[in-house]
């Protein structure tokens, strides 16, 4: 809280204490619901992972390391200190092991966000957290369309016969839904799978997926088209997986799978989505434990700065 007459840190009992570290860019730390352009909200929930566990404390690292990122995109040609208001709100107070509970922790937490105008940028976390974000996301702005970056579909029915993992969000995101699958698209799918039809399983859910393999073989730009042609003008939210990226450029991650994109491929496919209406963000499954060098922090510190130029660019094209 940036209330001065409070000085105690929040009761460890009540807000997990590797909550509330630093803020993303060093912005300030505050929590309002006045709208703003953006808010940075970690969700340091990591039970729900099926392999490698700690993403818990990927938001803070994100954070940690984000000291390094400098306002110019000059790609993008924006500013995003300039003309933004964003803050970081902190972290949502999750319940280690208690996926359900989390859910509603997320929700009422990003509910009066969202339902403000502002665009949430969440930081996980394992993937399991992003149904949460739908929910909030979806009660403002009805379905949406996902943009979905990930070597892995996490279109599981189960998962250790259960039904919400970091494996399942999407398939309960299109059952409760929170996602327009006929707008949605996933992509960077790789690696061996349980199920050899796993990719006739998106398409049979009435999702368009774009392997990693199609992707090499069509391009980025050809991609990035076919990105913007599936969502058209509905409004969006991007779910970036870290492990879409590869191993050799972000190792710390709870399930690697190799053959991934490289950081220059990752940061150019997703300019390429700059038109698009996105009115929600999440970059999930940085696992601290298993880094190398801070290079997985540290490309997902990137994306995030990708995401707040996007929402520069349209707020200086609508000021035009
Ligand atoms: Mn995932
Ligand atoms: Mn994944």
């Amino acid at each position: 809280m940036n209330d001065a007459k409070n000085t105690q840190p929040a009761s460890a009992a009540q807000s997990p204490r590797f909550c509330n570290t630093g803020t993303f860019m060093r912005i300030p730390n505050t929590q309002t619901t006045e709208k703003l352009d953006f808010a940075i909200v970690g969700v340091p929930f990591d039970t729900a992972s099926s392999y490698r566990s700690g993403s818990r404390f990927g938001p803070t690292a994100i954070r940690q390391i984000s000291a390094m990122i400098k306002p110019n995109n000059v790609i993008l040609g924006v500013n995003v200190l300039e003309n933004l208001t964003g803050v970081d709100f902190g972290d949502v107070p999750i319940i280690p092991d208690y996926i359900h509970p989390t859910y509603k922790a997320i929700e009422e937490t990003l509910q009066p966000i969202v339902d403000a105008g502002t665009i949430p940028i969440c930081l996980g976390g394992d993937h399991s957290i992003t149904l949460g974000e739908l929910r909030a996301v979806a009660k403002k702005y009805g379905p949406v369309a996902l943009v979905h970056f990930d070597s892995h579909s996490d279109i599981c029915d189960e998962v250790f016969g259960q039904k919400y993992n970091h494996g399942t969000p999407f398939r309960r995101a299109i059952e409760e839904g929170l996602i327009d699958p006929s707008h949605s698209i996933q992509i960077g799918m790789r690696g061996s799978l349980y199920f050899p039809d796993e990719f006739q399983q998106a398409a049979d859910l009435g999702l368009k997926l774009i392997p990693a393999h199609e992707v090499r073989e069509l391009g980025l730009k050809e991609v990035g088209k076919l990105i913007r042609e599936r969502v058209g003008d509905k409004p969006a939210f991007y779910t970036f997986d870290i492990d879409f990226v590869d191993p050799a450029y972000a190792p710390g991650t709870g399930t690697p799978e190799v053959g991934g994109f490289t950081s220059l491929e990752t940061l150019t496919l997703i300019r390429e989505t700059k038109d698009i209406n996105f009115v929600g963000f999440d970059v999930v499954e940085v696992l601290p434990a298993y880094d190398t060098s801070e290079l997985t922090s540290y490309m997902a510190a990137n994306i995030v700065f990708e995401f707040i130029s996007m929402i520069a660019l349209k707020k200086n094209a609508s000021n035009k």
